[in-house]
């Protein structure tokens, strides 16, 4: 029989919203972590997202609170949970407090490019729960308005990521603030020395955990490509989007001005969308998400950029619209759907120009994609192009060394690719 959250010995109030959301069986990183942090133990946990990993770190905190009750020290918080994004930190957030409905712990989010205004207020008093962007909370603490001295317990969450977008440095600088008797916990999708190195100097005789690489989302994905021309694909995808049986769709395009043509064009065949990029204010990219979650838009068209932050269980398509410069990007982006155990399907459309990015997808996740022909667009032209794939602007190609990408600063997604791109066509 397999195990049940009821023989994880949760707190009864945890069990109810678990069962409330619909949650019977644990998933293998739930299943392994959390009766080794309900003992206290420092936690490695090597795991991606869709593997049900935020559940893992926050029903044995929370459990934590429920088994010690205690007032939230003034001004700072009994649990920090840092994250990469903004996206990230909400969605973290939201976990907290779905799994916590029952428990009302007082859970504040922070993160930068919003006013600070909010944020201070509620933590004038002290919260049980901190989920935060390392940039915008080393920024509250060296103004002196979070203290942190009383935590009892850290998590970082992917933690790889934060070190790409060069936090180390504000990490660092945060955990000096904490005690140094706490409960550890670090998740990373990978392991470079960089994050070896971080997990040697935060944990205290960690247990390791390591689930499943991605193969394991992406093998419940029926995946296939279309080859069409360049001036059939928007066609193509409306007619795809208005087959039978789509419920929720996530469009990715290979760039921004691409996404919000999409959009107008979809939306004006009467499908409701709504496009998620870079170039939104963060309140416009929530209340997008947000209209995704809820249904009340069908289809997001979206740039890789924003592949991470959509979690929406319910999604039953990807279509690319255009093949990813990066082929780790066709992983992220096929993994919108396919989620919770459910299985999802991707179409990527295939063009001439694009048709060598389609050969590194197929190189990155080992096997060739199914073909489907038979419909009123197929391009052998497309399919047999031997074209080099398209440059995308004049990122500062001299700069690439892959072996240090890790180490390095401020690359965001979109630069990558513009960078890749153009030191391929070089
Ligand atoms: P995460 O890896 O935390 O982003 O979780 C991936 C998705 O799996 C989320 O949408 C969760 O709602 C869902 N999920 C997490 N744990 C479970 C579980 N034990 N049973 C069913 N769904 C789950």
């Amino acid at each position: 029989m397999s195990m049940t959250f009821a023989d994880l010995s949760l707190a009864p109030p945890l069990l109810r919203a678990l069962a409330e959301e619909g949650y019977s069986t644990p998933t293998p990183i739930q299943a392994r972590s959390i009766p080794l942090l309900l003992q206290g133990r420092d936690l490695l946990g090597m795991a991606q997202t869709g593997t049900g990993k935020t559940a893992a770190f926050a029903l044995p905190l929370l459990h934590r609170l429920a088994a010690t009750p205690r007032p939230a020290p003034m001004g700072g918080a009994r649990i920090l949970v840092l994250a990469p994004t903004r996206e990230l930190v909400s969605q973290i957030a939201d976990g907290f407090e779905s799994f916590g409905r029952h428990l009302q712990p007082s859970v504040t989010t922070i993160f930068g490019g919003v006013s600070q205004f909010h944020q201070v207020n509620a933590l004038k008093a002290g919260v049980d729960i901190i989920v935060a962007a390392p940039g915008r909370l080393l920024d509250l603490i060296n103004q002196g308005l979070c203290d942190l001295s009383q935590l009892e317990a850290l998590v970082l969450d992917e933690a790889d990521q934060m070190l790409d977008m060069g936090f180390a440095k504000p990490i660092e600088r945060i955990v000096a603030t904490l005690p140094k008797d706490r409960h550890t916990l670090l998740f990373s999708a990978t392991m470079p020395k960089s994050i070896a190195a971080l997990a040697e100097s935060l944990l205290r005789e960690p247990e390791k955990v390591e689930i499943a690489p991605p193969s394991t989302t992406v093998e419940r994905i029926e995946q296939s490509v279309m080859f069409v021309d360049a001036a059939d694909k928007k066609a193509a995808l409306l007619a795809l989007l208005r087959q039978p049986g789509i419920g929720q769709a996530v469009v990715f395009t290979l760039q921004k001005t691409i996404a919000n043509e999409v959009c107008a064009f979809i939306t004006e065949a009467g499908i409701t969308a709504d496009a998620l990029h870079g170039n939104k204010s963060q309140g416009q990219r929530e209340r997008a998400l947000e209209a995704f979650r809820t249904a009340a838009v069908q289809v997001l068209v979206a740039t890789d950029i924003a592949a991470r932050g959509i979690d929406v269980d319910t999604v039953t398509h990807v279509f690319n619209h255009d093949l990813p410069s990066l082929p780790e990007s066709y992983v992220h982006r096929i993994g919108r759907t396919g989620r919770a155990g459910r299985s999802g399907v991707a179409i990527t459309l295939c063009d001439a120009e694009q048709r060598a990015w389609l050969r590194d997808v197929e190189r990155e996740i080992g096997r060739a994609l199914t073909v489907q022909a038979d419909h009123p667009w197929h391009s052998e032209a497309a399919k047999n192009s031997t074209l080099r794939p398209p440059v995308l602007g004049g990122a500062p190609v001299k700069e690439i060394r892959p072996q240090e990408k890790r180490e390095r600063k401020v690359w965001t997604e979109e630069e990558k690719l513009m960078a890749r791109a153009a030191a391929k066509a070089a």
